[in-house]
């Protein structure tokens, strides 16, 4: 395993590499371009451990050698054979570089100028006049270093490193494969937001509550690693597959805390310039004994399955560019209660376009809620009864900006398009239970109240279902031997 993912924070890559290799991840806000501060995340590698003797794959020195070994490598994983050699995934020191920056400092030209598909040389420092967080896994707390020098990788270093970090690499899942996980989902009567902490996961569950279907499986990490509930496990005993929207980490980390999610089948966009960390849990992924289906659907392409009586599921493939705005978006009709239920990752409702055949009743707010205005207005309200999701943590942050999901700007627009936000403030949202429409994850904290998990929600096709669902989250049936911990009691 590599220690990117361990549970245990004195298991996390020790200290900070002195020089890396870097992939932009993300960076927040999403809209640099009216932007006064912004935190960029790099998924970064230890440039030293790069070649032989520790690294025998991915030499530098040789872009075509590169290419051919990682191709070899995933070939065999992808068809199942659990330990080709010179693995490199497991050694790999994969770092969580982030470096807040703001407008008109000495790195904010040279960051907001890099595109998602360059690779970075960065230098770090014990002493320097700019500080930046360094994360040795997902859940460890930073290590303060000094951001010394960053450059843009050329020639053959970079064409080597991209070789190693490829995306063609893996196959494309046949479109048969894609319907075998989206079809045998049966009728869904509930639709169920996980608090998780910062970052998203939601179940699509049966008339029995059963899970049959996750869309995402995220958590708190890094910067917002203490917004993650501990412990944290779902609900497996419907064997459910899951799709990832996107690649982003906070949409998958929920993995590492819940042996249950393991040797599970991942349905995830190809999406390109995939760094590291990326690559490092797609092997996991495999290497664990879970399949790994890569859906090429070029953008806007959708497919659609039909469960039980009267009800479509679809994902659609979002038309952005970005990673937030490339992945996938689910959308479930119902004829029945002529009613719809859209799921919307990370992207943008212009990135995603037409699809739900019906009236939303149920929504979820892109992106946790981020000012995500430059990509398209929210649907209006129209149903007598809907629910509006935000999944966010408790007082979460990003890098040492100011921003804090969700933002006023999402709250203003959602509430402009007629969603009830109850007892937010529109200018200062989520620091108190909403009622209205909205159902969110987390309150944060102010002057009167301390930052406070909700816990999680659920919506229904027509009305609120009852609640509590399960007063005690479920222990032996859950598939595990451990149960699940989500305890939903809102609707
Ligand atoms: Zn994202
Ligand atoms: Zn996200």
């Amino acid at each position: 395993m590599n220690r990117i993912f361990s549970i245990n924070p004195e298991d996390a890559w020790p200290d900070f590499p002195l020089r890396s290799y870097a992939r932009l991840d993300h960076h927040e806000p999403d809209d640099l371009t009216t932007a006064q501060e912004a935190v960029f995340s790099f998924d970064a590698v230890d440039a030293g451990w790069f070649g032989f003797p520790l690294n025998e794959r991915m030499d530098l020195g040789k872009p075509v050698d590169t290419r051919d070994e990682m191709r070899d490598f995933w070939s065999q994983l992808f068809k199942g054979y659990l330990g080709p050699p010179k693995d490199p995934f497991d050694e790999m020191p994969i770092y969580n570089i982030e470096v807040t920056s703001k407008k008109g400092d000495r790195y904010w030209d040279v960051l907001i100028a890099f595109g998602e598909e360059d690779w970075l040389d960065i230098e770090l420092g014990d002493t320097g006049r700019f500080p930046v967080d360094v994360y040795g896994s997902l859940l460890a707390a930073p290590v303060i270093a000094y951001l010394l020098s960053l450059l843009q990788v050329t020639g053959d270093t970079a064409a080597a490193l991209s070789n190693a970090f490829d995306v063609d690499a893996w196959p494309d899942a046949a479109d048969g494969d894609v319907d075998a996980i989206l079809s045998g989902v049966g009728t869904i009567d509930m639709l169920a937001m996980y608090d998780i902490g910062q970052g998203s996961a939601i179940g699509l569950l049966d008339s029995s509550e059963t899970a049959r279907l996750y869309f995402d499986l995220g958590a708190g990490a890094y910067g917002n690693r203490q917004t993650r509930p501990r412990p944290l496990r779902f609900c497996w005993r419907g064997s459910p597959s899951i799709v990832l929207s996107h690649w982003d980490t906070d949409h998958w980390a929920g993995e590492n805390s819940d042996h249950g999610a393991r040797a599970r089948k991942w349905l995830a966009p190809r999406q390109y310039n995939l760094g590291p960390r990326h690559h490092a849990f797609a092997h996991r992924i495999l290497k664990n004994g879970g399949t790994l289906h890569i859906w090429s659907g070029a953008p806007g392409k959708v497919r659609s399955i039909s469960n039980g009586p009267g009800q479509t599921l679809s994902i659609k493939r979002c038309s952005g560019t970005s990673r937030n705005g490339s992945g996938i978006a689910c959308y479930l009709d119902d004829d029945n209660c002529q009613a719809s239920w859209l799921l919307t990752g990370d992207a943008g409702y212009g990135e995603i376009g037409a699809g739900p055949a019906y009236t939303l009743t149920a929504l979820t707010v892109p992106h946790h809620g981020a000012d995500m205005s430059h990509k398209g207005a929210p649907p209006a309200a129209m149903a007598l009864h809907a629910r509006l999701f935000y999944s966010f943590g408790p007082d979460n942050k990003h890098g040492k900006t100011s921003i804090s999901h969700p933002t006023a700007v999402a709250v203003t627009a959602h509430d402009g398009a007629g969603w009830r936000h109850g007892a937010w403030s529109l200018t200062t949202p989520a620091q108190v239970v909403a009622g209205g429409d909205v159902l969110a994850t987390a309150s944060h904290s102010n002057g009167a109240n301390l930052a406070v998990h909700l816990e999680s929600a659920v919506a229904g096709w027509t009305a609120a279902p009852a609640v509590p669902l399960s007063t005690v989250p479920c222990v032996s049936a859950c598939g595990t031997k451990h149960g699940c911990t989500s305890n939903v009691i809102q609707a």
